[in-house]
């Protein structure tokens, strides 16, 4: 069967778009983490919708399962195949088009393989912005934070993936093609389609193109790198830039010293920001579209801020290379903790308001369990949103580490339920989390989630064994 659903799958997309060597496959095996290897059949890559459409239709036929894979920087697995080598890694990174850009209602069509950096800067090229940012976005592809409804550091000014997405042409697991690919502000047709494909990781069909909102670019930019306390007064300063500052707040990420000690560590070019270390950070950053600009805002906030008590320091980027400086403290976050050996990660949300209380719970109880762990809180303070991580101990042993990942994970979901808050914020459920959901989830939700996945779905092709 291989050899004759590859000889077909060549006359389709043509043999020098199918990869089968083992070695040339192997990058689109591996989760970047190292927490799932799989084993595929062949990877697939179409150039466009058409030719999209026909690799599903003979996966359809055939019973061939399908896995979408786009930048392969999900940190779920959810574009890792199985260890069966049966199923074919359909990839997008040929579908690279800007099908065009309409100034006057603001949006942009733009084909998934196209990373989310390319993205920003067609969006930028037509004097727009395009705001959703990740660390990854040099990486990951547009059409895998639609699947994923990506959130990153803009969320607090922008809103998820979702809210930045008006339409969508989607391959349906028989091969059809939904053509969605609607500008309309205003349509009120019957059940939205596009939201069913944002955020359902492959398992329901292939996104191949979007209609994405575009922004006025802004005039003014202040960025501010904040020495804090704790937590809890990091939330009080969050409240007060939202009474001085209002919808001017584009990014609140809070920051722990071991994170920023981490950067220190194993980046050369990162510089501490601020002349004696503190416990807490916040990356605080405003914008306007007034050029007469936010730096008195930003001003106001932090003056504010240090003769109230709620803040102990205060830098201001004085350039964009500073700036830059500062936010490569909070995108390095990530790589680093794989360099300080094990560490067994959390993306949760729990309301704003008790985001301090969850981390003072969330690290007593890990401690507790783990005594001498790292624990590295950081994120999306402003949503709600934090990445719960814990280093291993040092010189602890890595893989007895990992080994107790679903003991902590249990831990710290049982204080994200306690605060009614949601044990994937914005990363998805994938592979990782899936045996997780049904003890989270509302059951007749789950029922719903599966009846539209029978209805989309019925021969179950689509990424199976992710999500549900
Ligand atoms: P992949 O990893 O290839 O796939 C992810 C999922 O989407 C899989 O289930 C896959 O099957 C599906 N998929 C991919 N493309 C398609 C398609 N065209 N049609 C249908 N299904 C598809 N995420 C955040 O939300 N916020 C962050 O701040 C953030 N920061 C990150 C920082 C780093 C350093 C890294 C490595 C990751 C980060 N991520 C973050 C996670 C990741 O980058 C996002 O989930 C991203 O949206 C995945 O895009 P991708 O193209 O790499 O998708």
């Amino acid at each position: 069967m291989p050899a004759a659903f590859l000889d077909r799958l060549a006359s389709l997309i043509g043999a020098q778009h199918i990869v089968t060597d083992a070695q040339d496959m192997e990058p689109y095996l591996v989760e970047r983490r190292g927490l799932y290897h799989g084993k595929a059949l062949a990877i697939a890559r179409p150039a466009n919708t058409a030719e999209v459409a026909a690799v599903v239709a003979l996966c359809h036929e055939t019973d061939t399962a399908v896995v979408p894979q786009g930048g392969n920087t999900g940190l779920v697995g959810g574009q890792i195949p199985d260890t069966s080598g049966r199923q074919l890694i359909l990839s997008l990174a040929r579908l690279r088009e800007v099908r065009e850009v309409d100034l006057a209602s603001n949006t942009m069509v733009v084909e998934a393989g196209m990373t989310l950096a390319e993205v920003q800067q067609a969006a930028e090229k037509a004097g727009r912005l395009f705001p959703l940012s990740l660390a990854s976005e040099g990486s990951c592809t547009i059409g895998g934070n639609l699947a994923t409804n990506a959130g990153g550091t803009a969320v607090i000014a922008y809103g998820n993936t979702r809210e930045l997405v008006l339409g969508v042409e989607a391959v349906l697991s028989d091969g059809r093609v939904l053509s969605s690919l609607s500008k309309l502000k205003k349509d009120n047709t019957g059940y939205d389609l596009k939201d069913l494909f944002v955020g359902s990781e492959g398992t329901l069909g292939v996104i191949t193109a979007a209609v994405l909102k575009l922004f006025p670019r802004p005039q003014s930019i202040e960025t501010a790198f904040v020495g804090l306390a704790d937590p809890h007064h990091a939330l009080k300063l969050l409240q007060l830039a939202h009474e001085e500052a209002g919808n001017a707040i584009h990014t609140f990420e809070l920051i722990p010293r071991i994170g920023i000690e981490y950067v220190l560590r194993h980046v050369a070019s990162a510089r501490d920001p601020l002349t004696e270390p503190h416990k807490w950070y916040v990356l605080l950053e405003l914008t306007a579209q007034r050029r007469d600009g936010v730096a008195d805002t930003m001003n106001a906030v932090l003056e504010a801020a240090l003769e109230q008590g709620i803040i102990e320091d205060a830098a201001l980027a004085a350039s964009l290379d500073q700036a830059k400086q500062f936010w490569a403290l909070r995108e390095d976050m990530s790589e680093v903790q794989r360099l300080e050996g094990g560490s067994i990660k959390h993306d949760v949300s729990v309301p704003i308001a008790s985001v301090p209380d969850f981390i003072d719970e969330a690290s007593a109880a890990v401690l507790k369990a783990v005594p001498g762990g790292r624990l590295v809180p950081f994120g999306h303070l402003g949503d709600g949103n934090i990445h719960f991580n814990l280093s291993q101990p040092v010189g602890a042993d890595k893989q007895a580490f990992v080994a107790r990942w679903y003991e902590i994970n249990a831990i710290v979901h049982g204080v994200v339920a306690r605060y009614h808050g949601s044990i994937s914020a914005e990363h998805g459920i994938g592979q990782l989390k899936r045996d997780l959901l049904p003890a989270v989830k509302d059951p007749t939700a789950l029922d719903v989630m599966r009846a539209i996945k029978k209805a989309l779905d019925p021969k179950g092709i689509m990424n199976p064994g992710k999500v549900l």
